[in-house]
């Protein structure tokens, strides 16, 4: 079993589309074993996304999670990090596949929706990031 960070960005909490995420998890036998609603200060967000702190588009990012409550959880199952990659689809919602949750919902290359870990190393960082030992549960 593994585990992952996943969060529903500002834009995907603003459309009302918590549940309908939630929902694309569970169905796909992914369990969340802790979750909660927050609002990042622009040094959280700049601390969280660090690796792209020399990419052209980093302020415009953390501006962006910034910009209203998120919704994060730890999501666990087999291979989940891949699984999760894969419900998500590609970075820009353009290309990803039929039927992932950027492709429905997202509205441009940066307001994708969700967040995903990409690697057990970055899932082991993320998840420190945002939770402690008492908030995990199962
Ligand atoms: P991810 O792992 O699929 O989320 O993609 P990355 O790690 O490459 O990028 C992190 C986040 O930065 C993405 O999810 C987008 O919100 C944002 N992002 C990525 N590429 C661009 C870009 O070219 N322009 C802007 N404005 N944002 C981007």
């Amino acid at each position: 079993m593994e585990r992952t960070l996943s969060i529903i960005k500002p834009d995907g909490v603003k459309k009302n589309i918590i549940g309908e995420i939630i929902k694309r998890f569970e169905d796909n036998n992914i369990k969340i074993i802790a979750m909660k609603k927050i609002q990042l200060t622009k040094t959280q967000a700049q601390g969280f996304y660090a690796v792209h702190k020399e990419r052209p588009f980093f302020d415009s990012l953390t501006s962006f999670m910034t910009s209203g409550p998120i919704v994060v959880m730890i999501l666990k199952g087999e291979n989940v990090i891949a699984e999760n990659r894969k419900l998500m689809g590609a970075t820009n919602f353009k290309e990803a596949e039929q039927g992932t949750i950027r492709r429905d919902f997202a509205t441009d290359i940066e307001k994708n929706v969700v967040h995903g870990s990409d690697a057990p190393e970055t899932a082991l960082f993320e998840i420190g990031y945002f939770f402690n030992a008492m908030e995990i549960v199962g």
